[in-house]
């Protein structure tokens, strides 16, 4: 029997009111709900560290109050009335962005997340630390039945932001891939690199986690404290994707490059990034950035996960403990996800 659709009148959720403050409980009025919308009841959400960043305002671009939470799963609660692609519960996934034009340069070429209207879930409006959340149906993704939810949480946003520049740079079985910060991004990104036959290094300021970097895929790891260390896989990688959020002597990263090698960006280190040129001229090497997936990576990527048994490692929090979850995130003690439940 199809559940029937009901559409909330009121959400609830925890929301930050000022820049780096505890989350509270709040609620809001959703209002009508539109033609291209669904609304989700959220079974699970992950903590992004672009929470986290939000939350501090780090970016400017912070409203208060908001819910914040980009990385959910649930059921679909009711659609709009245009909505065509989706059905009353229906178990589906929302990442960081909800809503593009529809008809730009980039949305028609399947590049949405490059779309300048590109609306954000917690970004000017309220997201997943919730019961419920709404995103235009374009953007609302089926969870393939091999992926539990709250494992799949973390793949729409950590997953993708670190599926798609795998992709967009070419790895393959040739490939030796680097990944600098084994977090929620990280510990991913071990895990498609491997599944694209990659040969993988893990370089972390965590000891701790290198048997586990070693099973989650790296076939290397290396203590990035350790200048000898780094120093010794110069000229190594064709691909390095940095997911740390703090500075680093990023000189010592383009000098692992291999010629041709690109350091890709997807984590958000707070000072502007600096580096001599010459060793990207001289090898042709490449700095470059990412920024998420369109949906039809997403649908990709969750469906390499399902096939390649690709899940985020969690720890999950009931929702009322969001605050609890976030200092641990804090902290660099979370292995490698938490997932607030309701
Ligand atoms: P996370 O789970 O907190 O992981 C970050 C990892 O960075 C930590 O586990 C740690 O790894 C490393 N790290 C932390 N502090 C460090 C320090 N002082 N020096 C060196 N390494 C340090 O965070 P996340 O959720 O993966 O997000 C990471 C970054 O990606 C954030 O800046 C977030 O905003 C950004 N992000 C970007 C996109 C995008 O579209 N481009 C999407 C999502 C997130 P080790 O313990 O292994 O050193
Ligand atoms: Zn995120």
């Amino acid at each position: 029997m199809p559940s029937a659709p009901t559409t909330a009148t009121t959400i609830k959720g925890l929301a930050a009111h000022a820049a780096g403050a505890e989350l509270l409980p709040f609620k809001y009025d959703p209002g009508p709900l539109d033609d291209y919308q669904v609304e989700i009841k959220i079974s699970h959400c992950g903590i992004c560290h672009s929470d986290l960043h939000l939350i501090s305002n780090d970016w400017g671009i912070s409203e208060f109050p908001f819910i914040p939470g980009h990385e959910v799963v649930g059921t679909v609660a009711s659609i709009g009335a245009r909505v065509t692609n989706l059905t009353v519960g229906r178990r589906v996934g929302l990442g960081w962005q909800s809503g593009s034009c529809g008809d730009c340069e980039w949305c028609s070429r399947g590049m949405e997340n490059l779309c300048p209207k590109a609306e954000a879930t917690c970004v000017h409006r309220n997201g997943g630390y919730a019961d419920r959340v709404r995103g235009n149906a374009h953007f609302v993704i089926p969870i393939p039945e091999a992926l539990e939810s709250a494992n799949a949480a973390p793949l729409l946003c950590a997953g993708i932001t670190v599926y798609n520049p795998l992709r967009n740079h070419g790895v393959n079985p040739s490939s030796r891939v680097g990944v600098i910060g084994i977090g929620g991004l990280g510990h991913l990104a071990l895990q498609f690199a491997r599944a694209f036959g990659a040969e993988v290094t893990a370089f972390s300021t965590s000891t701790s986690k290198e048997a586990e970097a070693l099973e989650l895929g790296a076939h290397h790891f290396v203590n990035s404290r350790e200048s000898k260390a780094l120093s010794a896989v110069a000229g190594k990688f064709d691909l390095i994707i940095s997911t740390i959020n703090a500075d680093q002597d990023w000189a010592t990263y383009i000098n692992a490059l291999r010629p041709t090698g690109t350091l890709c960006f997807v984590g958000v280190p707070p000072s502007p990034v600096s580096f001599a040129a010459f060793p990207l001229i001289a090898g042709l090497r490449t700095v470059a950035g990412s920024p998420i997936g369109s949906p039809f990576r997403l649908h990709e990527m969750l469906d390499v996960a399902a096939r390649h048994g690709i899940k985020a490692q969690i720890e999950t929090f009931p929702m009322a403990k969001a605050n609890e979850a976030i200092q641990k995130v804090k902290k660099n003690a979370v292995r490698y996800r938490a997932v607030l439940e309701n």
